[in-house]
């Protein structure tokens, strides 16, 4: 399914086979996860797409040729698809940052399609006990809450803002370490915030209400800048609001006594592979429970809309 244009629905296509080039690991894709990102992509909010564009970078794909996975070996390919290795950022174990890094679904061809073709220092090994579909929202919803779950510290009552895929997933490992979740939803959306407290959420509601007790920390995995002083409102003194979103829109101004109090706002960026090793390594520790809504990749359009329309519950995946 190609993007030709930001704007334009995806477009179903017959492209010539791809042949690995050295280095290079060729996937026969068994699901790829749908994650808000290819929406930002798909929509133009994302700058310098390339173009045409195979979107998805949540790819689990069965090895047909690789050097370092053996043939029929289930491997992940993530967002981060490349780095340079010598800026500043690669060089100081941040090559999340990497000035030049290429993404999958991004820059780079991803994982809406049958073959996929990544560069194989950049994939991973997947745990088993996870179905194709079922494993898939871990590679980005699950890392990315992994990276801002580490970012929130050692808070103990943690303020999720936003329930879908990297919510769900990271509230699960939250209570593993000993957490109280507080599940923050848009209001009236009570699926959501049903779903939250199925998976051990001790409260969940509206994002604009006060939780019943001050948070130690809160992640916003919901796209929207208004939610930033809201978290902060809902956080205790030196207490962090952690963005875990690639595009927010705008934030309001708001006023200073909201950060005061050595509260601390920032976001996290994309993954480093060292991410993704220790969060896949606890997946295979912890049996995570994903709820995920399998549609055939002929229909990708519908899935993105689904996303979009926020009729998803949990996450989603295209299957062939
Ligand atoms: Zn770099
Ligand atoms: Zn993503």
């Amino acid at each position: 399914m190609v993007l030709r244009a930001p704007r334009a629905p995806l477009e179903p296509a017959e492209l010539p086979d791809l042949r690995p080039a050295a280095g290079q690991a060729l996937v026969r894709v068994l699901a790829c996860g749908v994650c808000r990102t290819d929406l930002h992509v798909a929509d133009g909010e994302l700058p310098d797409p390339k173009l045409p564009l195979i979107l998805g970078h949540e790819v689990v794909g069965e090895v047909l040729d690789a050097e370092r996975f053996p043939r029929g070996a289930r491997i992940g390919i993530p967002w981060l698809g490349w780095t340079c290795g010598v800026c500043v950022f690669c060089k100081s174990g941040r090559e999340n940052l990497c000035e030049r890094a290429r993404f999958t679904g991004y820059t780079l061809d991803g994982g809406y399609a049958s073959l996929a073709l990544a560069d194989e220092r950049y994939c991973f090994p997947l745990p088993d006990g996870y179905g194709d579909a079922e494993i898939a929202p871990l590679l980005c919803a699950g890392l990315i809450g992994h990276r801002s779950l580490r970012m929130a510290g050692d808070a103990r009552r943690l303020g999720l803002y936003g329930f879908g895929a990297a919510a769900h997933l990271i509230a699960q490992v939250a209570r593993a370490e000993g957490r109280e979740v507080y599940a923050f939803t848009r209001a009236g959306d009570t699926a959501a915030q049903e779903f939250a407290r199925e998976l051990g959420a001790v409260w969940a509601g509206a994002s604009d209400q006060l939780p019943p007790e001050e948070l130690d920390a809160a992640i916003l995995f919901a796209p929207v800048g208004a939610l930033v002083p809201l978290a902060l409102r809902a956080v205790v003194k030196g207490g962090t609001v952690v963005c875990g979103g690639i595009h927010m829109s705008d934030v309001p101004s708001f006023p200073y006594r909201l950060l005061w109090g050595e509260r601390v706002l920032r976001s996290v960026a994309n993954l480093t592979r060292g991410d993704a090793e220790e969060f896949l390594a606890l997946a295979g520790r912890i049996r995570l429970r994903t709820r995920v809504t399998s549609m055939p990749l002929a229909q990708a359009n519908e899935a993105l809309s689904s996303l979009r329309e926020g009729r998803l519950i949990g996450a989603a995946a295209l299957v062939l």
